[in-house]
């Protein structure tokens, strides 16, 4: 049958570009269709970070790492995979993407060396200087445009195409005006992400962050795992997803966790604390969704002097979302809080940070705490950012059926793939991992994909 296109990209974030970048420089014909009217989907909102281990921007910041040492943070922190293999491929070949991201599509990106991020042993993020996901989307689309790769907003894929064997040919597309077409290609590459925008599939993969508040682009509403399923491809790492356990309520910004993290705590409706908030941002999200109402974060004056730095959290206290007390009676005032649950929540916090008796949820990391007068509270509730589960792929983007063969011509990254964040939960995900999956994986589907073609023309 002739095609239409070598490859067909479907899904216009980092992951889709990536791919599309990849193949094009392959000397394969590529073509990105992209359901919404604009490419980006989560990466655009992301911080734009990717880790990556051995980059010669970590040798020239003195920085010693290891494809061992990277792996071995990835499983300390997410536990037992569905995907070892390709955990360990996409280790391997993160320095190798971030160059190529620098070197071949161009994007502005630095090794951050201010912070370590949650997971990480050493400083391994590379990101964009303005920290804006926005900003490496237009560098990949930059490159994209520059190649010639063509990019058809409005054009969803609604389902996949195969032949009588099962192998996909191509895909059934709708305009947003709603026409239909279909294109035909060698080889498809899902791009689409998971499937955090789809209620019943968050009900049904991620029961414990069923209800949270969406905080991700309105793409990622699942179809990857709806056709996969359809297909009889095997699904992994399928409960795994990242959190955010303090997104401000009712302003819906996002709470910056280094009010937290550098010594601040959560209490709850009843004005008590609820557990170790060390455990992360992410991490932190069941225990927040738990207490089945809002929450309220507390720190101090310090902490908000160390967060102003910070150009959201500066909003956010300017619009009033963050309030400021002298008391913790005036504190728990604010939010109609039992004042004396509250001043004893600070009470017994205080002394664990004193060191004068253990936390009683056994949190350890102090930060600048204990915390003193005058106090800032800001009222909480958890957000999904995305889901980190999804097709089980080889080291190359194949997607696998449940005995280990692949569908024919089919191939997937980023979100529409199985994450890195071990099986199940919130506390697996160390940050950057959506993205290595997305830029990584997306390179290695391409490659693995134009090899195929060319062995197929040979
Ligand atoms: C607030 C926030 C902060 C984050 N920060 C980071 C970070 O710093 N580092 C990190 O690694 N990760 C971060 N993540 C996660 C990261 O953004 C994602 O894991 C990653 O962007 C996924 O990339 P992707 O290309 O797979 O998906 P996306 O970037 O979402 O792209 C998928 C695209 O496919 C399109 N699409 C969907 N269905 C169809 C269809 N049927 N037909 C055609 N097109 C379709 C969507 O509209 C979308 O444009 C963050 C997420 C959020 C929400």
């Amino acid at each position: 049958m002739a095609s239409d296109v070598d490859v067909l990209v479907v899904g216009a974030g980092a992951c889709g570009l990536a791919a599309a970048i990849t193949a094009h420089d392959a000397g394969v014909d590529v073509a990105i269709i992209e359901k919404l009217d604009r490419p980006g989907g989560n990466s655009a909102l992301s911080t734009g970070s990717v880790p990556a281990a051995g980059t010669r921007f970590q040798r020239e910041a003195g920085i010693e790492d290891s494809t061992e040492r990277f792996v071995e943070d990835l499983i300390r922190k997410g536990g037992p995979t569905d995907c070892p293999d390709l955990l360990r491929r996409l280790v391997e070949t993160s320095a190798e993407t971030v160059e190529w991201l620098v070197d071949s599509v161009g994007a502005r990106m630095a090794l951050v060396t201010a912070y370590k991020h949650v997971g990480h042993s050493v400083a391994r993020l590379h990101a964009p200087v303005s920290r804006r996901g926005q900003d490496l989307v237009d560098d990949l689309l930059a490159a994209a445009d520059k190649r010639g790769i063509p990019l058809a907003v409005g054009n969803g894929a609604r389902a996949l195409l195969t032949d009588a064997n099962g192998a996909v040919i191509g895909a059934d597309i709708e305009t947003g005006n709603g026409e239909r077409h279909r294109i035909i290609a060698r080889k498809v590459i899902l791009a689409v992400n998971g499937f955090a925008g789809n209620r019943d599939l968050v009900a049904r993969f991620c029961p414990e962050v069923s209800g949270a508040q969406y905080f991700g682009a309105r793409g990622s509403t699942g179809e990857a795992v709806l056709w996969g399923e359809q297909l009889g491809a095997a699904l992994g790492n399928i409960g795994a997803y990242q959190g955010y356990a303090a997104v401000s309520d009712p302003h819906g910004s996002l709470l910056s966790w280094t009010t937290i993290e550098k010594g601040g705590i959560v209490v709850n409706g009843a004005g008590t604390r609820f557990g170790d908030e060390s455990a992360g941002y992410s991490g932190y999200t069941p225990n927040v969704m738990a207490q089945r109402g809002p929450c309220f974060a507390i720190f101090d004056q310090r902490i908000f002097d160390v967060t102003a730095a910070e150009e959201e959290f500066v909003e956010l206290a300017n619009y009033g979302g963050v309030r400021k007390a002298d008391t913790a009676d005036a504190l728990a005032a604010f939010h109609r809080l039992d004042a004396v649950a509250v001043a004893a929540s600070l009470g017994a916090y205080n002394k664990a940070a004193r060191g004068e008796k253990p936390d009683a949820f056994g949190r350890r990391d102090f930060a600048l705490a204990p915390l003193t007068p005058p106090f800032y509270i800001c009222r909480v509730v958890p957000g999904l950012f995305h889901t980190q589960g999804g097709l089980v792929v080889d080291i190359g983007g194949r997607v696998l059926r449940p005995n280990g063969k692949p569908i024919a011509n089919l191939f997937a990254g980023g979100g529409a793939a199985a994450g890195l964040s071990g099986r199940t939960g919130a506390g697996g995900y160390a940050s950057g991992n959506g993205l290595l999956s997305a830029i990584g994986l997306g390179r290695l589907a391409a490659l693995a994909a134009a090899r195929e073609i060319a062995e197929a023309a040979a």
